[in-house]
């Protein structure tokens, strides 16, 4: 990112207003956290020559679009195992017209990631592989830098976690800041415990780390009623587009949060809007219903 994201306030409903850290502002397609941990992951590949990106994710996943765009921009290659049986979609349409190759992989090989890459591209001296969705140190320390952004100090910090790098780097982040805050951490996968990744770098940190295990919907991409009426409601109130995966869930969390008195009204908010629009494109059909009324 040339510049760093804007931090907006907004207003939803009858709620307080709250601030949002606009990193889906920051590119079309390398998104809000994707740009974010794939940062160092791309100086690393720039020292060391190498000019093929490899990397593995699911048919509508933000990271494969992100590493296309990344590496195209660069003049390098990319490739990606995506799991499962092959698959045509809109994400994976954008990502080849960035020049992005697949291989599509069962479920069970996927699993073995580091087997996969050194079959296919053990013998190529440029491959480069990047573990999916950008996880690991490089990505947590690209996060570090959204807390580095903000020069006004919140009570309340939010993100949605996958992986749990982001929320990994901005724990890292306050705790080297000796920030008062509380990081609020919505995992959107079900039955995941992301507390140990979360907390790598810190585990002993005093930090206030809030972890909330009941706003994923049903699992990864799953979504109810309430939650697409939500995310119509608050993308027409607010002017934000939020998606059905990850950031619908975590504002949904947010003004649960404060509409039962767990967040006190008069606390600053901030929540992290990680980007990733696309995802709006995998659930098209179930929200049609919604907007054609
Ligand atoms: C990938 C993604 C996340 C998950 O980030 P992790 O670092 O894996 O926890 C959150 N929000 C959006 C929009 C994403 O695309």
């Amino acid at each position: 990112m040339m510049v760093k994201s804007p931090v907006q306030q907004i207003c939803f409903a009858h709620y307080p207003p709250i601030w949002v850290k606009r990193d889906d502002l920051a590119d079309p397609f390398i998104s809000g956290n994707k740009f974010r941990k794939l940062k160092y992951h791309l100086i690393k590949a720039r020292t060391l020559h190498r000019h093929h990106l490899v990397t593995f994710g699911g048919p509508y996943s933000n990271h494969l679009l992100a590493v296309a765009a990344a590496a195209s921009r660069e003049g390098w290659k990319a490739t990606a195992f995506v799991r499962g049986e092959e698959v045509h979609n809109e994400m994976l349409l954008l990502c080849r017209l960035f020049g992005m190759r697949f291989y599509f992989t069962e479920r069970s090989l996927y699993k073995n990631k580091a087997a996969l890459f050194d079959l296919h591209f053990g013998k190529d001296p440029e491959a480069f592989m990047i573990d999916e969705g950008g996880a690991g140190w490089e990505g947590a320390r690209g996060c570090m830098e959204i807390v580095e952004e903000l020069d006004t100090s919140f009570d309340h910090i939010f993100c949605a976690a996958g992986t749990g790098t982001t929320a990994a780097g901005l724990h890292a982040a306050l705790h080297q800041k000796q920030s008062n805050a509380c990081l609020h951490v919505i995992p959107v996968l079900k039955g995941i415990d992301l507390i140990d990744t979360i907390k790598a770098q810190h585990p002993s940190s005093s930090l206030s780390l809030q972890y909330h295990t009941h706003y994923h919907f049903g699992g990864y991409a799953k979504t109810n009623e309430s939650l697409l009426q939500f995310i119509c409601d608050f993308t027409a109130q607010t002017g934000l587009l939020v998606d059905p995966v990850y950031t619908g869930k975590m504002f949904y969390a947010i003004y649960d949060l404060i509409g039962k008195g767990v967040i006190p009204e008069h606390q600053k908010v901030l929540a992290i809007h990680t980007g990733g629009l696309f995802g709006i494109l995998g659930m098209k059909d179930r929200f049609r219903t919604y907007v054609e009324h």
